[in-house]
């Protein structure tokens, strides 16, 4: 079984398809970094979508808007010597962070930068005129129309992307395809598209009237959608091996490193003092991941899967398979430990 085991999740094609996933998720200039650091950059938003996971939170509001120490970040980036993609991105606006159009300008000298933003903010426009777009690995806009509508920013958001596309950034325009929504999706898509800024919806994560999404779209939401049912359903497999912590992390306000958002009591450091990457790949401890970094971002993980195919490596992999393996065995028994075996092998191959 051990032989098995090593062999089968270390094969660095994996069964990924790149058109599939950068069709889907935003294309990504960088390409050329070595590490990724997905940055919860703050918790304060100026907008409340009915979706989010943190919807009324008071945090979204009060929560603390520090600026950034750019100079202990990069010190701490200089000692760590990888090229890094950094991107901000949060259960709030990372354009509301005091100095970020400064840290963007210090990081991309040498590194890239990227963003998941509604692109309300002012300050959108110093950006663009500021920050090279070769260094901006993508721009991700999360539309939320409902509330955009609400505040009376739809224009500006418009206006904003206009901007990005024409001084060349890679820029694209996303919307939760909430169930509410399913009935105005082709108006909308149409409305977008008339103005320059064409959308996509991507499937909603969450409970909506006591059902669970994104496995209750009905075969009519998911046409007037166009969502991918492949990809629905790979949202609940099983993802094996994860180069979480390896070569990316995640980055919380205060600046603490933790390899994933499911595996935050391991900290890799902090970004204001050193980062500490693992030193081999981990295997996931939870049956689903709804942050799935290895999807996210191909690239690189398909670079830790080569780094990691020497024996040594192989073998330091095994070093967290007791753990799983027994608590996997008392919880579901020798039958269900041999089945989530069988559907690593299915995912990964
Ligand atoms: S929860 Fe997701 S990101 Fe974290 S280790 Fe598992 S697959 Fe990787």
């Amino acid at each position: 079984m051990e032989h098995k085991l090593v062999k089968f999740f270390m094969s660095p094609h994996d069964g990924f398809d790149d058109a599939g996933f950068e069709g889907h998720w935003v294309k990504d200039r960088a390409h050329c970094h070595e590490a990724w650091l997905h940055w919860n950059v703050t918790d304060r938003c100026n907008l409340n979508c009915a979706y989010c996971f943190n919807h009324d939170d008071p945090a979204k509001k009060e929560s603390r808007l520090a600026p950034l120490d750019i100079e202990a970040l990069m010190r701490t980036l200089d000692a760590a010597g990888k090229i890094f993609k950094i991107r901000f991105t949060g259960g709030g606006e990372p354009f509301l962070v005091p100095n970020i159009i400064e840290a963007c300008e210090a990081i991309t000298e040498r590194h890239y930068v990227g963003f998941n933003t509604n692109l309300t903010c002012g300050n959108v426009k110093e950006f663009a005129g500021r920050i090279d777009p070769e260094r901006v690995a993508n721009i991700n806009v999360s539309v939320h129309i409902k509330e955009l509508e609400r505040h009376g920013l739809v224009d500006r958001v418009i206006g904003h992307y206009a901007l990005c596309k024409e001084r060349g950034f890679t820029i694209v325009a996303s919307v939760v395809a909430h169930p509410s929504l399913a009935a105005d999706a082709e108006r909308y898509r149409d409305f977008f598209e008339t103005k320059g800024m064409p959308i996509n919806f991507s499937f909603f994560v969450g409970t909506y009237n006591g059902k669970e999404y994104p496995r209750s779209y009905t075969a009519e939401e998911i046409k007037l959608f166009r969502l991918n049912s492949i990809w629905i359903r790979r949202h609940y497999e099983y993802r094996g091996v994860c180069n979480a912590g390896f070569n990316v992390g995640i980055v919380l306000p205060d600046g603490t490193v933790a390899p994933c958002f499911a595996t935050t009591r391991e900290t890799l450091g902090n970004v204001y003092s050193r980062i500490r990457f693992r030193k081999n790949l981990l295997v996931c401890p939870l049956k689903r991941c709804n942050c799935p970094l290895l999807q996210f971002d191909p690239y690189l993980y398909k670079k830790a899967l080569k780094e990691n195919s020497g024996a040594v490596k192989k073998l330091a992999l095994l070093a967290d398979w007791p753990l799983f393996l027994i608590s996997y065995t008392v919880k579901r028994g020798i039958g269900g430990l041999s089945r989530r075996l069988g559907n690593i092998r299915t995912r990964t191959l």
